[in-house]
């Protein structure tokens, strides 16, 4: 890679000119402390686990499985510790310049996967886009079943650095009455933006990101003035999404993933745009994985809310998954300033997850099952010939390891068939 010349500037948010970023890439300037690392918990199945499957009753009552409830990948449940609830505690702490409102809506937890430890790079992109009609399901469900709904946030933590409190992988969704701010303040701009330009700024962002190349010329003397690689930041394309290293982020390594061509609302996504979707978040995962050595994040989706303030935001907005991963704490600076500070330039970012390469033996959960059930079968053996050699009938002992690799071996295979086929949904 081009050694990359020390930037120091501040970048202003194109899509939320209220947020702005400091990019000073100078390694003396790190104002920031490193995250730690978590070691990649492998395991498929863990006991005490409340995610795990066979420990159902360990959490609320199913919401939604599929395939179907017995045999399920992905599950809903209420969470059991809601932030918002429908149990309608009447807030009346209003008094003065104390004004609350009454925590109402819903809360809801998406097991995205019934193996224990497994990340959603190392999930089959059926099953990934499973888990995304999981999410447009539910987001469905909840505004047609409330008209107090405002909004739907589906989001997901994923590792201690990003706020997730079990580790088993899963994402959640919060169905509120209010329009977040963030949301809020992107709608309202982007309208701004489209009654100025007639144009999607999200569109306008898109096609600049893929203008390979652009040349500006003095327009006196006609010579070239400046050569631009917008192509830049462009991290991952499919044939209907693109993943985007954003100009002015407030985290080193974010990525926004947003549909070509213009949508405003995550729930007219298609079945085709689900599976391309899930193609290119799982190689943008896979990405900042092989970059960073393992990932904690956080990612959301931004869609349309349900309001009537906005109900002519469908030409303007354009909606898209923000992934923000952890790698280090935000600083006083930064919290008091609301200045987020970037020590990797954003075009070197995006240069450095696109060379990460993914096909140089990138090991996938099949894989790793295969070599599990040839361990299995391998001991197995090892056993049937100590017996024969013996002359005797097999022992208690022996026979009880057999049983219990027979057990795994079982377990193993159901995983691999399930997630080979019949993981879409109709
Ligand atoms: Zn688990
Ligand atoms: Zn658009
Ligand atoms: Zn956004």
């Amino acid at each position: 890679m081009k050694a990359v010349k020390p930037i120091r500037e501040i970048r202003i948010n194109p899509t939320l000119p209220s947020e702005s970023v400091l990019v000073a890439t100078e390694r003396g300037l790190r104002p920031r402390k490193e995250q730690e690392r978590v070691p990649h918990d492998s395991r498929e199945h863990v006991d005490a686990c409340p995610f795990c499957r066979g420990n159902e009753d360990k959490t609320p009552p199913t919401l939604l499985a599929l395939p179907d409830e017995k045999d399920w990948q992905v599950r809903v449940v209420r969470n059991l510790y809601p932030v918002l609830g429908t149990d309608n505690q009447q807030s009346d702490y209003s008094f003065g310049l104390q004004q609350a409102l009454e925590g109402y809506g819903h809360h809801e937890v998406i097991i995205d996967d019934s193996r224990h430890g497994i990340e959603v790079h190392e999930m089959p992109e059926r099953h990934l886009a499973m888990v995304l009609q999981t999410y447009q399901r539910r987001m469905d469900a909840l505004y047609s079943a409330d008209e107090r709904i405002k909004y739907v946030l589906v989001f997901k933590n994923f590792g201690r650095a990003a706020g997730a409190s079990i580790s088993h992988t899963h994402s959640q969704l919060i169905a509120m009455p209010v329009i977040p701010e963030n949301i809020y303040n992107e709608v309202e701009h982007s309208r701004s933006y489209y009654r100025k330009h007639q144009q999607c700024i999200f569109c306008s962002l898109i096609d600049e990101a893929l203008t390979f190349e652009t040349t500006i010329y003095s327009p006196e003397s006609g010579e070239v003035r400046r050569k631009i690689d917008i192509g830049q930041y462009v991290v991952e394309r499919g044939e209907r999404f693109i993943a985007i290293k954003p100009f002015a982020s407030r985290y080193d390594w974010e990525v926004h993933i947003l549909p070509i061509a213009h949508q405003s609302n995550f729930l007219e996504a298609s079945v085709e745009d689900m599976s391309d979707l899930a193609k290119v978040l799982r190689r943008t995962m896979a990405r900042l994985n092989k970059v960073l050595g393992g990932a904690q994040y956080n990612y959301y989706f931004h869609t349309a809310p349900r309001c009537e303030m906005f109900a002519d935001c469908d030409p303007s907005y354009h909606w898209h998954l923000e992934i923000c991963p952890r790698t280090s704490i935000p600083s006083g600076f930064e919290l008091g300033s609301g200045l987020f500070v970037t020590t990797i330039s954003p075009e070197d970012a995006a240069a450095r997850l696109r060379e990460a390469n993914l096909m140089s033996k990138e090991r996938t959960r099949q894989d790793e099952s295969q070599d599990h059930l040839e361990k299995i079968i391998k001991r197995m053996q090892k056993i049937q010939r100590s017996i024969k050699a013996s002359g005797q009938p097999a022992s208690m002992l022996e026979l009880m390891e057999l049983k219990d690799l027979g057990r795994e071996y079982a377990r193993i295979i159901e995983h691999i068939a399930n997630s080979q086929g019949g993981s879409e949904l109709a």
